[in-house]
């Protein structure tokens, strides 16, 4: 297969995207320094680039840009920025509020590094193991690290018949990381020829099973199923509908470990932000796009729900992409993105999330535990094809406090717990559902993780599918976009550069490759191919 992404050959060390010879932008800047001297073009104005959102995927688009020499603009709705990676403090405790699991550290580091800098001189990344300790409902446990051999001897423990095939099923999801990752996700997929090119790939790895259609292949255990499967459910994906392209987030777990930032994930937001400052760029809170202005076909700008308006050469989109399109962009300018074609797209399930503090401490609670609940399959069918909010749940629990004492007071925990549910076509009413939902998942915690748990709480906040709409203005208040299935896949899914609208570009979770930091700062980095060099626009 050809890879047409210079950068992407070697995931582990990528490369800046090279200027073509030529070309007249300034060289990204190698010192923060220098960072200014990119928004200047011999002498021009540097052209601007808006970016709507600060999620991780926006920021990462913002500072591509300001490196490429655009003078940046971010403008995000909520008081600070982060999107889903918003944190909250309260009575002591720092929650950060989504992702948590850090993995593919490589392309956070590759951000500084176009910068001049040194991720590891602002940021304290931590190695977390195990990566996840999984319960299952009998109370047995099982820890899933990078460890080769102690992965070898938990599976032996819990299937000694399945380790041929467990060792199988690693070196298949190496192979489809290969190509997964290091030629797919990094490509902009804009046309039916870059779709075209992938299928010999596609069908050599079988990317038309299912994730647990894979991993059932090579393991016979239904608990060693689950293990190995679950990695979906990370990017808004059912495990018995997801391609079996997102085993290969097993290899990128494997390979490059899973880790956290002390500070927690905030750390990470504030770090990105104070790139983009110092390349001139800035990022404006509190400011919702209510428009995108669009004239004989091309982006202009935006326009602010206080009236405002924000002229651009180009425009990027870090809003949810259906949202992008049913709400920003004008309906007159929409062929492709109409508001039929949204409505029938497949979207992800949304998540249910409570953020609590204990005045104690539960120091043999890991920092990311799974608790699988009694039900599994039937429960994601429940989520994903009949979107109903069922009475048993599967668990994520997050203790950041096992990696980072400091995000909590003194002798205290803090924690969110996470249950994956349908999405608001459930037509659930979450307003009067979310204390009776809250007060059941905190009695199974009470009995199996945390005892004592209600009588320790020093914090709570909770949220709702409700919330991803309304705060996050995510469709149907999917917690993911798009559901990643094939069919809504790479071509097929909202592209990255908008199919309808010049100059205006799409990253983030909503757009290729998906949900996830690995697929939202990739996201980013297919602008470095599809968004023209500043020089061309002064
Ligand atoms: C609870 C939770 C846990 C997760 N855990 C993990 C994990 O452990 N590891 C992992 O890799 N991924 C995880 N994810 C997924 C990951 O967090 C997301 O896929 C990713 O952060 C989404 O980034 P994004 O670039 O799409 O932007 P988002 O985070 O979705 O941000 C978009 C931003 O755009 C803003 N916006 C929207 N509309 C407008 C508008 N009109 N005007 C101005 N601003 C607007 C929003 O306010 C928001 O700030 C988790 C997600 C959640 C919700």
């Amino acid at each position: 297969m050809q890879n047409t992404s210079a950068s992407a050959q070697d995931p582990a060390h990528p490369a800046r995207p090279d200027a073509s010879p030529g070309d007249e932008v300034a060289a990204p800047p190698r010192a923060a320094g220098a960072a200014l001297a990119g928004r200047v073009l011999r002498g021009a104005r540097a052209p601007r680039a808006v970016v709507i959102g600060s999620g991780f995927g926006g920021l990462a688009a913002a500072v591509r840009l300001g490196v490429r020499g655009y003078d940046v603009t971010v403008v995000e709705k909520l008081d600070q920025p982060g999107g889903r990676a918003y944190v909250h403090r309260q009575d002591g405790f720092t929650f950060d509020a989504g992702p948590t699991v850090i993995t593919a550290p490589f392309l956070l580091e590759e951000l500084w590094q176009l910068c001049g800098r040194n991720m590891a001189d602002d940021i304290d990344m931590r190695p977390v193991a195990p990566f996840y300790r999984i319960r299952f409902h009998d109370g047995a446990t099982f820890d899933y690290t990078g460890d080769a051999a102690a992965m070898r001897a938990e599976v032996a423990r819990l299937s000694p018949g399945d380790v041929e095939g467990y060792e199988r099923f690693v070196r298949r999801s190496e192979e489809i990381f290969r190509v997964g990752f290091e030629e797919l996700a990094h490509v902009p997929f804009g046309s039916w020829m870059d779709m075209a090119r992938i299928v010999p790939d596609m069908m050599r790895l079988e990317s038309y099973r299912t994730v647990y259609g894979l991993v059932a292949k090579h393991v016979k255990d239904d608990r060693l199923r689950q293990v190995l499967s679950f990695h979906p459910l990370l990017v808004g994906g059912n495990p018995f509908s997801t391609t079996s392209i997102y085993s290969l987030i097993a290899f990128l777990e494997r390979n490059w470990g899973v880790h956290f930032p002390i500070g927690g994930t905030g750390a990470l937001v504030k770090g990105l932000v104070s790139l983009i400052e110092g390349l001139g760029g800035s990022v404006r809170c509190g400011a919702e796009v209510r428009r995108i202005s669009v004239e004989g076909g091309r982006a202009r700008g935006v326009e602010l729900a206080s009236g405002e308006r924000l002229a651009a050469d180009v425009v990027v989109s870090n809003a949810d992409s259906a949202w992008t399109y049913r709400h920003l962009v004008p309906p007159e300018a929409r062929k492709r993105w109409t508001d039929r074609r949204i409505e029938r797209q497949r979207y992800s399930m949304s998540l249910f999330v409570w953020y609590f503090g204990t005045r104690r401490q539960y120091p043999d609670v890991a920092h990311h535990t799974i608790l699988l609940g009694p039900r599994y399959r039937p429960l994601l069918e429940d989520i994903f094809e009949k979107h109903v909010l069922a009475d048993d749940f599967s668990l994520y629990l997050h203790r950041p406090t096992a990696t980072d004492p400091a995000l909590a007071p003194p002798g205290c925990d803090a924690f969110y717990v996470l249950s994956p549910v349908p999405n608001l076509l459930s037509g659930t009413h979450w307003p009067t559902t979310q204390e009776r939902y809250r007060r059941s998942i905190s009695a199974l915690l009470e009995a199996t993780l945390l005892p004592g748990l209600e009588g320790a709480l020093a914090s709570s906040r909770l949220l709702t599918p409700q919330d991803f709409q309304d705060r996050l203005l995510s469709f149907r208040g999917a917690a993911f976009g798009p559901e990643p299935v094939l069919t809504q896949s790479a071509f097929f899914r909202p592209h990255n550069a908008s199919e309808d609208v010049e100059r205006l570009y799409l990253v983030g979770a909503g757009t290729h490759p998906g949900a996830g930091l690995p697929g939202v700062l990739s996201s980013a980095r297919v602008l470095d191919q599809v968004v023209p060099d500043a020089s061309k626009l002064v």
